[in-house]
């Protein structure tokens, strides 16, 4: 059995440092990587050595397996965790990496093949009896035959890359009037996206929700599943609020979600982390989707319900060790909620709003849980993924979790960039969220920038709040701006 004593982190902020702070509990050292843009994030300081991959893009500096790999033999390591997104799921480097020597924190490079491919994941599910959303079974590029089979599957359908991935790929046809154009740009965007112009035709299911399963499956062939996440509060195809367990999962649709997920892990031998998705229609029909071959970025709530650290699991799995507990041995404690607090403009369709952090404050108290990778003072590269930090709370129920993330929102205090932060507060607040009524559109149907705006009434009292200040600081000639502050601050509290 391979011990870890050494662990490198082939990736970068939050998700690094949540994996070395495991392996430090585990009393593995730990060893990051950086680019030049990184050189003073809080993974290098935090790691027991850390090594610089070259300048800031992606392409010259985290995504260079081959120099991941001859770094981490000249330092000694025994295993590469990939984290999540670059080298992650990509079949060659886990190859590379086990062919050196080094144990990879991860699936088989075969089970990275077979589900990186969204239609070779159908195939393999196939003969396991798991319900799959109505399509086509392969790839499809002749014009007729696919304008036959997308009447038969019946409008609006979904063109999907295979090679696809971070909801990337995806075109959505209303009507036989459109596929031809669509189609052609599926094909070329998959092209140039993925380097493979593989599409296929899915039905599009108009109110979907995403509802995906954690599985942790050891190399001695158990699998067992942590529940549900309720992932569908999404922009542009990606999640921004997570939840476990889902509101509308009941005890049987999750044991029969949870059957399917592990029988999706067995139909590739799968071992590690992994987590199937689901996308379910309004009736709650489940269909799978696909599956991740890693660790997801919204892990921490299946944490929290489940106390289980998935990355102790996955470092444990990965020296051989076999589970040591079963399926009925886990259970759901309390409910879990994550906002992703990226450095995005919800009033201007989620761009991406890149700067300094001027001010950043994190909540604190019980229940709460910040992951992330910056400090106060440090400017969000635009080289990579825009997102800040996780925000988790935990409590007894659903309520209390949505009433303890709304305190720790609102005790959040970030300033110099503009951050989806006030979005997630509408989104919680909103009467669709709280019932538990809602699907992927959530933000096409509910959402707005004016919703963001501060109402025309407040605005007016806004300016008699000015006003009165001017006032009170202009009628007493001794006042000094210590007075002209907390009179600013009693008008706000008042509007606030
Ligand atoms: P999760 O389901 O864990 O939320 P995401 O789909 O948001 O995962 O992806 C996690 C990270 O990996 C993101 O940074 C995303 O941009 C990246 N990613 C996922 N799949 C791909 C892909 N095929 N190509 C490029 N980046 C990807
Ligand atoms: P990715 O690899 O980009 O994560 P997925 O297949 O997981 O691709 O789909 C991402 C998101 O797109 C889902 O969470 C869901 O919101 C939407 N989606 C995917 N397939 C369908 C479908 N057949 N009908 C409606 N929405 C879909
Ligand atoms: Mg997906």
């Amino acid at each position: 059995m391979p011990e870890i004593k050494k662990l490198l982190v082939a990736n970068r902020g939050e998700i690094s440092l949540r994996i070395m702070r495991t392996a430090r509990e585990m009393g593995i050292a730990t060893v990051a990587v950086f680019s030049e843009a990184d050189r003073l994030s809080p993974h290098v300081m935090y790691a027991d050595e850390a090594i610089c991959l070259g300048p800031a893009p992606s392409s010259e500096s985290y995504l260079l397996g081959d120099k991941i790999i001859r770094m981490a033999k000249e330092l000694g390591v025994d295993a590469i965790h990939p984290g999540y997104g670059f080298l992650s799921e990509n079949e060659n480097f886990a190859r590379l990496v086990a062919e050196s020597g080094i144990v990879f924190v991860g699936p088989s490079p075969e089970s990275i093949r077979v589900m990186g491919s969204k239609l070779a994941a159908k195939q393999a599910v196939a003969k396991y009896n798991i319900p799959l959303v109505p399509g086509t079974e392969e790839a499809i590029s002749d014009l007729g035959e696919a304008k036959k089979r997308a009447l038969e599957i019946g409008y609006p359908i979904l063109i999907k890359a295979s090679a696809g991935g971070g909801g990337k790929g995806m075109r959505v046809v209303d009507n036989e009037g459109e596929f031809e154009e669509q189609m052609q740009r599926a094909v070329s965007e998959a092209k140039s996206a993925f380097g493979d112009g593989a599409v296929f035709i899915e039905k599009f299911i108009t109110s979907p929700r995403h509802i995906e399963i954690q599985v942790l499956g050891d190399q001695h062939g158990n699998v067992v599943h942590l529940f549900e996440r309720e992932c569908s509060i999404q922009r542009r195809h990606q999640k921004v609020i997570e939840e476990a367990p889902s509101a509308v999962v009941s005890e049987e649709m999750r044991s029969a979600m949870g059957k399917a997920a592990v029988g999706v892990a067995k139909a590739c031998d799968y071992y590690g982390a992994g987590t199937v998705e689901f996308i379910v229609d309004d009736k709650l029909n489940f269909y799978f989707l696909e599956m991740n071959t890693r660790l997801q970025v919204e892990h921490p709530v299946t944490e929290m319900i489940t106390g289980k650290d998935l990355v102790r699991e996955q470092l444990k799995i990965a020296s051989g060790m076999p589970l040591d507990f079963k399926q009925e041995d886990l259970k759901i404690n309390g409910h879990a909620v994550e906002v992703r607090v990226y450095a995005e403009d919800p009033k201007n369709n989620f761009l991406p709003d890149i700067g300094t952090l001027e001010t950043y404050k994190r909540p604190q108290g019980p229940g709460i849980r910040v992951d992330d990778g910056f400090e106060e003072g440090m400017t969000i590269p635009i080289y990579y993924d825009p997102m800040i930090a996780k925000l988790i709370t935990h409590a007894a129920n659903r309520e209390s979790a949505i009433d303890r993330m709304l305190r720790a929102i609102d005790d959040y205090k970030i300033s110099g960039i503009q951050t989806t932060l006030d979005f997630c507060k509408f989104a919680l607040t909103h009467e669709a969220f709280r019932s538990g009524n809602f699907d992927t559109k959530f933000v096409e149907n509910y959402f707005s920038p004016a919703v963001l705006e501060p109402s025309f009434e407040s605005k007016e009292l806004e300016l008699l709040a000015a006003l009165a200040v001017e006032f009170f600081t202009n009628s007493e000639p001794k006042s000094n701006s210590q007075n002209k502050k907390s009179a600013d601050t009693a008008w706000r509290k008042r509007l606030n």
